[in-house]
């Protein structure tokens, strides 16, 4: 289980070996963060590395408990994903951003993300994706005890035509995670027992065959991490008790505390602790439990996990009052609330640390957006610019060449230089701005009207004949004629000239645009206010108007 795709019911799937201790531990994991952080924020290796690099940075904070960094890196991961323009990418950076909202108790935001993941990889058709999703909202509801839940979104998966995406041979880790998540889903959600005979019924075979999968999983010995160690110890664990056979769910207990007491990850060992108190309290053995508990308050509250500490608090008192000690019950009860309490306080100030990092990387994705936007805009008209022109010209010159003409103009305002001198260069500016405002509300959503320079424009025209073009012109020139630009200035007057060429592909832009300004000059020359369009191959021709 090494590739970052899923989330293990213990943590993350990050590649710390139990055998190597060396290379596990916290040191390890803020190396590992280090370089990742490095990586991806390198532009030069292309956008999809750098999502793939936040991915895994994400995943290495989680295992860290750094909620920070996790939000910062999933975020930083859809927003590459996004910019890679590859859906698959971003169906996995969803599920990212997901994960990293449940560990910061953000349900909601966890939710959409799930959901946002799952449409997206349904629409793509991609299974792999889907699976993805699946599995990885099953850990969410595993982490919330909606065993119920999770096995219905387990069992989905299972019967559904997306189920091949966990069979692809390089979705191992995915595959295996599917098997934990299910042995503990259905064996919890059995014990639960609430009556399900439809649940027992689909899953009862299921859940023999994943238990023996998941089993399997041991005879790995140190390849295992010591995160999926845990898993499947914890599953196997749940297992044994759903089936009743109370050495075994002992002795699988015993290993799993045994697996995690040293492996400096934050809460894998305390989550053994408590898992073992349970089984002492099935088997009667009270004091073990109450003892285990008592070092999993300890652990958890050393570790400053206020969420954990709440929960074997929980476990204790639930020991105590089992064990007869009522007034110890009763007090760690208390404790329970004053540490829900706590919780409350700490989830806020964690919120709030998460929504500040999230507005901060909305905030420079905006940014982005705005310079982009700005680069193809000029500033004193707010039109498009010569470079979105050449940009738009260039994507119709290729629906030309495919048998969809377009057409284009330029407009060059008559005697321009004259506005300024008579009126002075603020009038000039005044009629520029004007001048555009009237022609773009003359046009249809697909055309366009860009300012080239100076007071010369052009209007690309979508999907129009030649003659359709030279009709839009002329009223465009009628517009431009008959405006009340004496209410800008009084005395000012103005005109423009068209000249029109057709974009069929029979010639290139370069070509295209000679043509319509040769027609242009032909406009100014019969003595301007006047539309001329480029004959093919020829000679301007005087339109009517
Ligand atoms: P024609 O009918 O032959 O096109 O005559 P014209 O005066 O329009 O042509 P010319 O090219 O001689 O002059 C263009 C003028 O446009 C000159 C320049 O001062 C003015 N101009 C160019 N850009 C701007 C601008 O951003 N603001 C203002 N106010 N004037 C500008
Ligand atoms: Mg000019
Ligand atoms: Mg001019």
């Amino acid at each position: 289980m090494t590739d970052n795709e899923a989330m293990t019911p213990q943590g993350s799937a990050s590649p710390v070996s139990t055998g190597a201790t060396q290379g596990a531990g916290r040191s390890a994991l803020r190396e590992e963060l280090r370089v990742l952080k490095l990586q991806a924020a390198d532009a030069g290796s292309g956008a999809a590395a750098q999502a793939l690099a936040h991915r895994d940075a994400a995943y290495v904070a989680f295992d860290l408990k750094d909620l920070a960094a996790a939000m910062e890196h999933a975020l930083g991961c859809v927003q590459c994903a996004r910019a890679s323009g590859d859906g698959r990418l971003q169906v996995k950076a969803h599920v990212t951003l997901a994960l990293a909202m449940l560990e910061s108790y953000d349900d909601a935001g966890a939710q959409r993300e799930f959901l946002l993941a799952r449409t997206l990889a349904e629409e793509l058709g991609d299974q792999r994706g889907v699976a993805l999703a699946a599995v990885n909202s099953s850990h969410f509801e595993l982490e919330r005890r909606n065993y119920r839940q999770a096995a219905r979104l387990l069992l989905e998966l299972l019967t559904s035509p997306w189920m091949p995406g966990l069979l692809e041979p390089d979705a191992h880790q995915l595959w295996e995670i599917f098997h934990v998540n299910f042995v503990v889903a259905v064996s919890e959600a059995l014990m639960a027992g609430d009556g399900d005979p439809h649940l027992r019924e689909t899953s009862e075979r299921q859940l023999a065959v994943s238990r023996a999968l998941v089993a399997a999983l041991l005879d790995r010995g140190d390849e295992l991490s010591v995160q999926d160690a845990s898993a499947v110890l914890d599953a196997l664990t749940r297992h044994a008790l759903w089936a009743g056979t109370l050495p075994e769910a002992r002795a699988l207990a015993d290993e799993h505390v045994r697996v995690t007491r040293d492996a400096d990850l934050p809460l894998l060992y305390g989550r053994a602790l408590l898992d073992r108190s349970r089984v002492f309290s099935r088997s009667g053995d009270l004091e073990g439990a109450i003892r285990d508990a008592e070092l999993g308050v300890r652990y958890f509250g050393e570790a400053a996990s206020e969420l954990w500490e709440a929960r074997s608090r929980e476990v204790l008192a639930n020991a105590y009052a089992r064990a007869g000690r009522y007034r110890e019950a009763f007090e760690t009860q208390q404790a329970v609330t004053r540490g829900v309490e706590n919780l409350y306080r700490d989830y806020h100030q964690q919120r709030a640390l998460v929504s500040q990092i999230e507005h901060q990387v909305r905030e420079t994705e905006v940014r982005a957006l705005a310079l982009a936007e700005a680069a193809l805009r000029d500033p004193l008209t707010g039109a498009p610019n010569r470079t979105q022109a050449m940009q738009v010209l260039g994507e119709l010159y290729g629906r030309a060449q495919q048998g969809h003409p377009s057409a284009i103009a330029l407009l060059d305002l008559d005697l321009f230089k004259r506005v300024n001198d008579t009126f002075g260069h603020l009038v000039g500016d005044a009629v520029l701005i004007e001048a555009t405002r009237l022609l773009s509300a003359e046009l249809r959503e697909q055309d366009l009207l860009a300012r080239l320079g100076g007071e010369e424009f052009i209007v690309i025209l979508t999907d129009v004949t030649l003659q359709e073009a030279a009709a839009v012109c002329t009223r465009l020139r009628d517009t431009l004629y008959h405006a009340a630009w004496d209410a800008l200035t009084p005395g000012l007057a103005l005109s423009g000239s068209f000249g029109v060429a057709t974009l069929d592909g029979a010639q290139d832009i370069t070509s295209t645009l000679k043509a319509a300004d040769q027609a242009l000059y032909a406009a100014k020359a019969a003595g301007r206010n006047t539309v001329r369009v480029a004959a093919s191959g020829g000679e301007p021709e005087l339109q009517p108007g």
